[in-house]
C-alpha cells in the first residue's frame, strides 16, 4: 500500500497492531470501515503467533469461571480488578467458541472432547491448544484468514504509528511512516476512534521472549498524549527462556512443567524444591528468582525433560524441540540450558471493561492495556484470552458510538520525530535495553533504578528527536523505571531486594499520570 492511498482513507476506526487483540477488534467492527495499522506485515511482529502454552477458558466438566477467576486473582498477589477477572473468565468459553465458530480447530482427545492441558497455578486443567504448542500459530492462521476475506478491513503492512493526533484533548488519529526507509514522509490518518493494540516491552529488555519489534511504542505514545497508565512496575520474566546466544530468547514452554519437567543446576540439584512448596509449578516470578538466583550464584541452571516427558518430546512438543534442535539440543535425551525473559507485561494503559482509555476517542487492548485482569502477577494463558475479550468489547463499544457527528474542528498534523527509525542509533537502542536488564530486571533496588533512570536521561538527550520509534522506546523505558521505584514493597512481577517483603499497605494497583497531571485534573479532563 501507498502512503497516498492510506492518506485519503476513510474509516470510523484506526487499529494499530494486528495481534490478537488488534486482528479480533478490526473483525468485530465490520462492516465498519476500519484500517488495520502494522509495523511489519500482517502475521510477523505479533507475540500472538508465537504462544505455545494455549488460551484458558473454563471447559472442562467440573470446573467453572468461579474457578478460572479464582486461581487468577490467587495468581494476581492482591490487586487484580475482581470485576474484570470475573468478566474475563465468564467470557472465556464464548471466546472459544467465537473462535471454532471461526474454523479454529483446538486439539480434541480420541472420544472427540477437547483436551485441556494444565499450567501453573491453574488448579484444573483449562488449557486449550491448536497443533499441540504451536496455539499462537493456529490461533493467526484462522484470524489472518478471516481478516483477509473481510471487505472492511484495510490491512496497512509496514506502516508504523509513531504519535497519536489530538484535537481539542480528543484522539483523532494517528501519525504514521512507512518502515524500512530511513526518509519516508509520515502520513497523517484520521478517525473518530484510535485502538492501540501494539501489544508489550519485552524488547526494552536485553533478553527478551518477545519479537523484536515489542517496544512499548502503545504506551509511549499514549503516555506522551496524557492517557492514565497503571501498574507499569509489573514485569513477567518467564523463568524458562532457552539460554543458547540466541534473541529473542526462544522458549521452553510452562507447559513442559507442567508435564513434569523438573530444573536442575549443573550438579543435578532440583533447587525448586527448596524454593516453594508447588516447586517447579510454584507462580512464575518465584520460578523466574529462582533460577536468577542460580546464575547469580554461579551456577548453570537447566530444565530436564528427559525422564517426564523423553521420546514423546518431538511429538508433543514439536516448537520447542525445533528451536532446541536449532541449536544442537535434543530435548529428549540433553538438558536444556534456561534463564529469566523479559515476557509480559501486567502493566499498560488504563482502560476501563470496554477497552476505553481515559482520553476520549482512545481504546487499547491487548498487552499495551492494563485491564486490571493480571494484577501484579499474570496467570499463564490468560493474555491471549485477555486480547480476545477485550478485542472484541472494545470493538463493540466503538460500534456503538459510529455514526455519531465527527470533531469538524481542523487538524494540525506536525511530527514531532524526523524519522521512524534511525539505523545510526541501533547501539543506543542496545544500550537502553542493557540499562533495562541490569536495573529494572528480575531483582531491582532503589540504588539501580535511580542509575537507570539519569542512564535513559542520558540517552533521551542522545537521541534528540531522531527516532520516533527510539524516543518512544526511552519513554517506556522511563516510565517502567519510574513505577518501579515508586513501589516500595515487593509484589507479584515487582521484586525490590531493599523490600523484600509483600506490603499489606501497599495492596492497590498504581496508576500514573503523566504530564504532570494529579488525578482530580485528569478525570476532569477525560470527563469534559
Ligand atoms: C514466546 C511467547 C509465548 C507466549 N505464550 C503464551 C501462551 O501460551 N498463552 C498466552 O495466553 N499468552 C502467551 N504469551 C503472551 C501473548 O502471546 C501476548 O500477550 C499476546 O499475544 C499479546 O497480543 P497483542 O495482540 O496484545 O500483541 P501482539 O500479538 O504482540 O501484536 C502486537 C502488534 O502490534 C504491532 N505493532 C507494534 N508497534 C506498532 C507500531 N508502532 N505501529 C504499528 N504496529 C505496531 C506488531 O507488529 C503486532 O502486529 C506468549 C508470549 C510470547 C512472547
Amino acid at each position: 500500500m501507498q502512503r497516498d492511498e492510506l492518506a485519503t482513507r476513510n474509516a470510523d476506526a484506526i487499529i494499530v497492531g494486528g495481534g490478537v487483540a488488534g486482528l479480533t477488534a478490526a473483525l468485530k467492527l465490520a462492516p465498519h470501515p476500519v484500517i488495520l495499522l502494522l509495523n511489519a506485515p500482517l502475521g510477523s511482529g505479533a507475540a500472538t503467533g508465537w504462544a505455545q502454552g494455549g488460551i484458558s477458558a473454563a471447559m472442562a466438566p467440573g470446573d467453572s469461571p468461579q474457578q478460572h477467576a479464582s486461581d487468577t486473582l490467587s495468581a494476581a498477589a492482591g490487586i487484580a480488578d475482581a470485576a474484570i477477572v470475573a468478566l474475563a473468565t465468564r467470557e472465556a468459553p464464548r471466546c472459544i467458541e467465537d473462535l471454532m465458530a471461526l474454523g479454529v480447530r483446538f486439539d480434541r482427545m480420541p472420544d472427540g472432547g477437547l483436551a485441556l492441558g494444565r499450567e501453573a497455578a491453574h488448579s484444573v486443567n483449562r488449557i486449550l491448544h491448536i497443533g499441540g504448542d504451536g496455539t499462537g500459530a493456529g490461533l493467526m492462521e484462522a484470524l489472518i484468514t478471516a481478516v483477509r476475506a473481510c471487505p472492511s478491513i484495510m490491512i496497512a503492512e509496514n506502516f508504523a504509528a509513531e504519535e497519536l493526533l489530538l484535537n481539542q484533548g480528543r484522539v483523532c488519529g494517528v501519525i504514521a511512516r512507512a518502515t524500512g526507509q530511513a526518509d519516508a514522509e509520515p502520513v497523517c490518518l484520521r478517525a473518530a476512534a484510535v485502538v492501540l493494540a501494539t501489544g508489550g516491552i519485552g524488547g526494552l529488555y536485553a533478553v527478551t521472549t518477545n519479537p523484536a519489534g515489542c517496544t512499548g511504542a502503545g504506551l509511549a505514545m499514549a503516555a506522551n498524549a496524557g492517557a492514565k497508565l497503571s501498574d507499569l512496575e509489573f514485569v513477567q520474566f518467564h523463568p524458562t527462556a532457552m539460554n543458547i546466544g540466541v534473541s529473542p530468547a526462544p522458549l521452553a514452554t510452562e507447559a513442559l512443567r507442567g508435564e513434569g519437567a523438573v530444573l536442575v543446576n549443573e550438579l543435578g540439584e532440583r533447587f525448586m524444591v527448596h524454593e516453594h512448596m508447588a516447586a517447579e509449578l510454584a507462580p512464575r516470578d518465584v520460578v523466574a528468582r529462582a533460577i536468577s538466583r542460580q546464575l547469580h550464584g554461579g551456577h548453570t541452571p537447566y530444565l530436564d525433560c528427559r525422564t517426564a516427558i523423553g521420546e514423546s518430546f518431538k511429538d508433543r512438543f514439536p516448537t520447542v524441540f525445533a528451536l532446541a534442535a536449532a541449536s544442537g539440543i535434543n530435548p529428549s535425551t540433553d538438558l536444556i540450558p534456561v534463564a529469566p525473559a523479559a515476557h509480559y507485561h501486567m502493566g499498560g494503559i488504563a482502560t476501563d471493561c470496554n477497552g476505553r482509555t481515559s482520553l476520549p476517542g482512545l481504546w487499547a487492548c491487548g498487552e499495551v492495556a492494563a485491564t486490571g485482569l493480571h494484577g501484579a502477577n499474570r496467570l499463564a494463558s490468560n493474555s491471549l484470552l485477555e486480547g480476545l475479550v477485550f478485542g472484541a468489547r472494545a470493538a463493540l463499544d466503538i460500534a456503538a458510538q459510529c455514526g455519531g457527528a465527527r470533531d469538524p474542528a481542523p487538524l494540525i498534523c506536525r511530527p514531532k520525530f524526523q524519522s521512524y527509525d534511525a539505523p545510526e542509533l541501533a547501539p543506543l537502542a542496545q544500550r537502553l535495553r542493557e540499562i533495562m536488564s541490569r536495573y529494572a530486571g528480575v531483582v531491582r533496588n532503589e540504588n539501580g533504578l535511580r542509575r537507570a533512570l539519569m542512564e535513559l536521561d542520558d540517552l533521551m538527550l542522545e537521541a534528540g528527536q531522531r527516532s520516533a520509534r527510539i524516543t518512544n522506546m526511552l519513554i517506556a523505558a522511563r516510565l517502567i523505571c519510574a513505577a518501579a521505584l515508586q513501589r516500595h514493597e515487593s509484589r507479584g512481577g515487582h521484586y525490590r531486594e531493599d523490600y523484600p517483603a509483600t506490603d499489606p499497605a501497599q495492596q492497590y494497583r498504581s496508576f500514573f499520570y503523566p504530564s504532570g497531571m494529579d488525578a482530580q485534573q485528569h478525570e476532569a479532563r477525560a470527563r469534559a
